[in-house]
């Protein structure tokens, strides 16, 4: 921590993850004069933001994550300008393969929805899929979808883009001050109380990612959002590598490969995992899932493991985030984007400071986003989850 924590502020946000830098710049831009973001950690973006395979896609199963992709990813088209740093946006293309064919049908709907919103997906034949990946194994695969404009950027530079140019307008940005309680006046907010002193505020955001149902609990409410275990390793450099290789999804497998530098990021997720904080490494699963990789592509076998980390979903029941008030006065979720929240971090803030601002999300319409839908019975699924 280089600055002392404040007295007061207009708005705290916790979290230094990309929800939480996102907001505390949409919010300063937006003239707010005191907005103050709390990260736990010594660095901003070490919680699931800085673990993820950066991946940024249009391909979604429902309108409003389809919406979300649009805004969001015409954000990230003109980041530099806005910020200042370059999020290292490339557009590799994604691939969804489908081996099953009960997927089919959903997937077909999926992508005549997502043209009818402007994204130009292509459905693509099993023989297409092997035409465009020839260096994989897909004898099995009975179809694709394949979107151009879907790709990739950089986590840290996204995160630290909004928290310089946040700086900039004002934010104060501090780092190893983990919050530890939310004091309430009746049913509002009154204060953040931190480590490192208290806050005294009217408005907070949980922008905690997988802890947002711990600072829920400060408030005294639950957040249906569970931690879950994800990892991905890198390969040492494969030169036989196609520069153009998109980011290529077994869907069945919910098993994926991106270019990472010189080599491949390769994951798969584990069916069988249970909700829980551990972040280690599973070694077990790594094995089983480097084999389902070395059989999807036989160059891996050739390969070394360059790195291999593992991180935390924030899934809720639906597998969408929860956008909007919580049921205390003053404070505000942004959370629980089940794996796929790094591309929809730019728009997520904005919203934010147009709920607190204006009082409604103007940009996209993300009010059935709301907490009270999981006790209301308005869940959303979405199919797309890797
Ligand atoms: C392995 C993996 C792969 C992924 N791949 C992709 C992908 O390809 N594309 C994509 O879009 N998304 C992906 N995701 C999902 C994405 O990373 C998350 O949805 C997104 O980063 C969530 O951002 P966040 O800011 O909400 O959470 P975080 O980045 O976790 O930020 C929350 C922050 O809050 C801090 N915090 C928590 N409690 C406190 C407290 N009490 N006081 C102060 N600070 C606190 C934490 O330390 C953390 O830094 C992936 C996730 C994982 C784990």
């Amino acid at each position: 921590m280089t600055e002392e924590v404040p007295k007061t502020a207009d708005i705290v946000v916790i979290g230094g993850g990309v929800m939480g830098a996102s907001c505390a710049y949409h919010l300063a831009l937006a003239g707010v004069p005191d907005v103050v973001l709390l990260e736990k950690e010594p660095y901003f973006g070490q919680g699931a933001t800085g673990r993820c395979a950066g991946g940024v896609r249009y391909q979604f199963a429902t309108e409003v994550n389809v919406r979300l992709s649009i805004a969001s990813l015409a954000m990230l088209e003109r980041f530099k300008e806005d910020t200042g740093q370059d999020p290292l946006y490339r557009k590799c293309g994604y691939l969804f393969v489908l081996t099953d064919p009960k997927d089919l049908p959903t997937f077909q709907t999926n992508v005549r929805m997502q043209q009818g919103l402007g994204v130009g997906t292509e459905w693509l034949s099993g023989d297409d899929v092997r035409r465009l990946v020839p260096m994989m194994h897909f004898a099995d695969a009975v179809a694709g979808t394949y979107h151009a404009k879907d790709g990739l950027a950089d986590p840290n530079s996204v995160v630290m883009g909004y928290i310089e140019a946040g700086r900039r307008s004002g934010v104060r940005a501090l780092t190893e001050v983990e919050v530890t309680g939310i004091a309430l006046r009746g049913d509002a907010v009154a204060a953040v109380e931190t480590r490192a002193g208290t806050i005294a505020c009217e408005h907070v955001i949980d922008a905690a990612g997988p802890w947002a149902g711990v600072v829920g609990k400060m408030a005294g409410f639950a957040i249906p959002i569970v931690p879950v275990r994800r990892q991905m390793l890198t390969t040492t450099p494969l030169p036989q590598l196609p520069k153009d290789f998109p980011f290529t999804i077994d869907f069945a497998q919910s098993l994926y490969f991106h270019r990472e530098g010189e080599g491949i990021l390769t994951g798969m997720s584990n069916p069988a995992e249970e909700a829980g904080f551990d972040q280690s490494i599973d070694t077990e699963w790594e094995i089983v899932a480097m084999q389902a990789a070395s059989e999807r592509m036989p160059m891996l076998e050739g390969a070394g493991r360059l790195s291999h980390w593992a991180g935390l979903y924030e899934v809720t029941p639906d597998a969408h985030p929860i956008l909007g008030a919580a049921p205390v006065e003053g404070l505000w979720i942004v959370a629980g984007f089940s794996g796929h929240g790094f591309m929809h971090g730019p728009i997520s803030g904005k919203l934010m400071a147009e709920f607190i601002l204006e009082g409604r999300s103007r940009t996209v319409d993300v009010s059935m986003l709301d907490l009270a839908r999981f006790d209301e019975g308005r869940l959303i699924r979405e199919y797309n989850v890797v």
